[in-house]
């Protein structure tokens, strides 16, 4: 068996010892006879499945108490609209900071319900810089700011976290969720499609402070609405299991690995490789300002978009998988997720060296 180098945005590398105990546990899960799969969710055995990953889960981000952790399906696009429906009343106005492709597809959706006012747009910058919060353009009495805290397309990352007062802050991430710790505190809702730092697709994680549930519209779906989640224990109909158990493993893996300080740490030196093996070189580029550079997707592109091809079919047969750019923008781009070691940033970065002194 060979494993490859993975760079994909997402679904993105799992952790290979993680992988390694779900086949080991696939048939008879702790001497069940069964699979987690196979399961009641409202059985002992993936109770206590669920609520362990719970509880890794707060340890992790030392989510504090009065706030809810919710892992429920639809993918964060689902969120898009969720967010609206459940904290933007009628009429009300929910204020929105535009960085990228994620975040415009967000305030899209939340336009559907309410008024959704742009309090700032990167537009202005061409996406390579976050605009600063003095000139951001907040509401008076919006219901929530919402911002995308890693753009997985542009690789354009804050580096900081809004200020909003008491208006509750809610933050996509979903590229960018436990790569390295957090102040959940500062936040009213956090949340994240699992298939990039969590686990599987099919299952979002949602952490919301308790004062904000409760919220929701009455036409509000029952199953779209975070309060029946809540009081369900995010069971109030059948959840995707194997993704909640596989992000169970997870967790317990970041923790065996020392944490969100130590994968803080690792994806530091793997950003910092990458980013100055393209700023060291005229053949590759990064246009993104230096302190808006995402640690978890670098896009790049090489001096001729004709040798894209060639570049991507080399990486290939060396087993760097995955490096094309979004569709939507072209080039390259690596995406280095936590179970994306430094060693596969090594590698690629040898390979686009010897690339660049082939061909340029
Ligand atoms: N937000 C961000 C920042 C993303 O990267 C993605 C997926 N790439 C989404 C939202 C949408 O996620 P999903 O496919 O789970 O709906």
């Amino acid at each position: 068996m060979s494993r490859v180098y993975n760079f994909c945005a997402g679904p993105a590398a799992l952790p290979e010892a993680v992988l390694k105990q779900a086949q080991s546990e696939l048939l008879d899960w702790h001497g069940k006879g069964l699979s987690v799969m196979e399961m009641s969710h409202r059985g002992d055995e993936f109770t206590s499945i669920a609520a362990t990953a719970e509880q890794d889960l707060r340890d992790l981000l030392g989510v504090p108490d009065n706030y809810k952790v919710l892992f429920m399906q639809g993918g964060a696009s689902q969120q898009f609209a969720q967010i609206p429906l459940n904290f933007l009343a009628e009429g009300a106005t929910a204020d929105y900071i535009d960085t990228g492709i994620w975040s415009r597809k967000s305030i899209e959706e939340a336009s559907r319900f309410g008024n959704i006012n742009v309090a700032a747009s990167a537009k202005e910058y061409d996406y390579f810089a976050i605009p600063g919060q003095n000139e951001w353009q907040l509401s008076k009495d919006a219901a929530y700011v919402h911002y995308a805290s890693n753009e997985t397309i542009g690789g354009l990352q804050f580096d900081w976290t809004p200020q909003t007062g008491d208006t509750p802050l809610v933050v996509d991430m979903s590229s960018d969720i436990l790569s390295k710790p957090l102040q959940v505190c500062r936040y009213g809702m956090i949340y994240a499609g699992a298939q990039k730092n969590i686990g599987p697709s099919g299952l979002v994680v949602a952490i919301v402070r308790e004062d904000l549930l409760g919220r929701a519209r009455a036409s509000c779906p029952t199953m779209l609405n975070y309060k029946v989640a809540a009081d369900n224990g995010s069971m109030y109909n059948t959840p995707p299991t194997f993704s909640w158990y596989l992000s169970g493993l997870v967790f317990k893996w970041l923790k065996e690995q020392g944490g969100l300080e130590a994968m803080a740490k690792i994806n530091h030196a793997k950003q910092a490789l990458l980013y100055q093996t393209i700023d060291a070189s005229d053949f590759y580029s990064n246009p993104v300002a230096s302190n808006a550079r995402s640690w978890m997707n670098v896009p790049f592109r090489l001096a001729d978009a004709k040798l894209d091809k060639a570049f991507l079919a080399g990486a290939d047969e060396r087993g760097l998988l995955n490096l094309k750019g979004h569709r939507s923008v072209g080039g390259m781009r690596a995406s280095i997720y936590n179970a994306v070691s430094l060693e596969a940033v090594e590698a690629l970065v040898a390979y686009m060296q010897e690339f660049e002194k082939e061909r340029a």
